[in-house]
């Protein structure tokens, strides 16, 4: 494999930048930037050194540098971090540099986690915590990414593999000796075992996509009739004007989105086009298509009523929209009473959204929304389609299991499944039932 080289922090100008060297030619790497001999470091030290162009001689920065030898790395192999000043000039020179060293290349998208990954200093799920950790932006998705990368999932489904590993040696050893019947309590705690399994892969898989939708972020549909303020409250939301905020009817053509952080939940709002009936301009009709879409895929749905129009026609329009997951917000209450009403109720709120009276009882109405839809469980959550996708083939699987039929088939059976489990993971099973199989031979076998 080759050594590859990437700058790890972010782009543009800053204090510090690192970059990062991974691979067999890293400690060469390091003395020709150095003019120096690795052996001058210990590994997993920091040292100051000066650095230098390995074409031209020129200096290019006094940096900090650290050599990671061998396994004790991220990537799992010889490894070089160098902490230099952030300036674009560096930067370049920097890049330049490694560019022209022999045996180097610029790494790919995820090529330092992948490497992880094939060294075995990353199962998949770990690799996947790191790559939400590096995404999160609110404090909730924060928690679930550390969880994942600390090795959650990894823990949960290894444990369920190890579980199966054993039965497989189990049946593997009566299907080699097929004279001997598995005793009767040894059936039935194999029984048990798989039942248990199967509803806890099924309680796990009955999350309503909690760890999903906070990975993704919880859509919020903003909708209502034509002019009843909508886009107002979107821009009062993003405290800037995202949406035209127009008493011209149908100003909204599109699904106008805005990105919240809403109390650690990541929210994603969206200012739909007004839905009325008998619309006859085309644009305003495809509008409003792409509003019901919207209202179609939401998590959580805030309907408004202007309590300045025909509130019987707009309850008779929206009313069969609302589930647990609404909040009806009756807007313009500046235009009535001087005091806005104390009571309330759980799911609706009175609000101005051109004032901004009351949007923080309607902010702390979608919260408690927001953790009651994606806060995270006591267990580690999925977090992906991809694990869904697995666990539910491996239900699939257990649930033909059967000990009555051929021990071949029975055994196929939790085959596939510690195959699905391992499809999440990324851990190569045939070693783990070679070596549960072996590993039972004694010495000198
Ligand atoms: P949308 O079509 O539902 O997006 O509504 P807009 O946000 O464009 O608002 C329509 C009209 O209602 C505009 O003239 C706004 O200034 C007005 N409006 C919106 N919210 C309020 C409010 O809370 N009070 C009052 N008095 N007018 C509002």
């Amino acid at each position: 494999m080759n050594t590859i080289f990437a700058q790890c922090s972010g782009f543009g100008k800053a204090g510090v930048t690192v970059f990062r060297v991974s691979g067999t030619e890293s400690a060469k790497a390091l003395e020709i930037l150095t003019q120096k001999p690795i052996t001058s470091l210990k590994p997993r030290t920091a040292y100051l050194r000066k650095i230098f162009h390995p074409q031209t001689g020129n200096q290019i920065d006094e940096a900090i540098v650290i050599y990671f030898q061998d396994k004790s790395s991220f990537t799992g192999e010889d490894c070089v971090e160098i902490h230099a000043h952030g300036s674009y000039a560096v930067i370049k020179l920097l890049n330049q540099a490694l560019t022209s060293i022999s045996g180097l290349r610029l790494a790919e998208p995820g090529e330092f986690a992948k490497r992880a990954f094939l060294n075995g200093k990353l199962d998949l799920t770990r690799a996947e915590g790191l790559a939400d950790l590096i995404e999160a932006e609110t404090e909730q998705q924060h928690k679930q990414a550390i969880r994942q990368l600390e090795g959650g999932l990894e823990q949960l489904y290894n444990s369920w593999r190890q579980m199966l590993l054993t039965i497989i040696a189990l049946l593997e050893a009566y299907i080699d000796f097929p004279d001997e019947d598995i005793p009767e309590a040894t059936l039935a705690e194999i029984n048990h075992n798989i039942t248990d399994l199967i509803s806890q892969i099924t309680l796990h898989l009955n999350d309503n996509n909690r760890g999903e939708r906070l990975r993704s972020g919880l859509k919020l549909a903003i909708i209502g009739q034509p002019n009843v303020g909508k886009s107002s409250l979107l821009n009062r939301f993003l405290k800037r004007e995202a949406a035209i905020v127009s008493s011209i009817a149908g100003t909204t053509r599109d699904v106008i989105e805005g990105h919240l952080d809403i109390n650690g939940y990541p929210v994603i709002i969206q200012d739909t086009a007004g839905i009325r009936d008998g619309a006859t301009d085309q644009i305003e009709q495809i509008g409003i298509n792409k509003s019901k879409e919207a209202l179609a895929k939401a998590d959580i749905k805030i309907i408004i009523y202007d309590l300045s129009g025909d509130m019987a026609e707009q309850a008779d329009q929206f009313q069969n929209l609302v589930d647990d997951y609404t909040i009806i917000v009756y807007n313009k209450a500046d235009l009535y009473d001087k005091k806005l009403p104390e009571n309330n109720s759980a799911n609706s709120v009175y609000i101005s959204a051109k004032h901004g009276d009351n949007i923080d009882s309607l902010i702390e109405k979608i919260a408690q929304i927001a953790a009651r839809l994606a806060s995270p469980s006591e267990s580690p959550q999925i977090t992906r389609e991809r694990h869904r996708a697995q666990l539910a083939k491996a239900i699939e699987a257990l649930t033909m299991f059967n000990l009555d039929g051929e021990l071949v088939l029975a055994a196929e059976d939790i085959r596939m499944t510690i195959r699905y489990l391992s499809n999440i993971t990324g851990v190569i099973t045939v070693d783990e039932i070679l070596g549960e199989i072996f590993g039972k031979f004694c010495i000198g076998k």
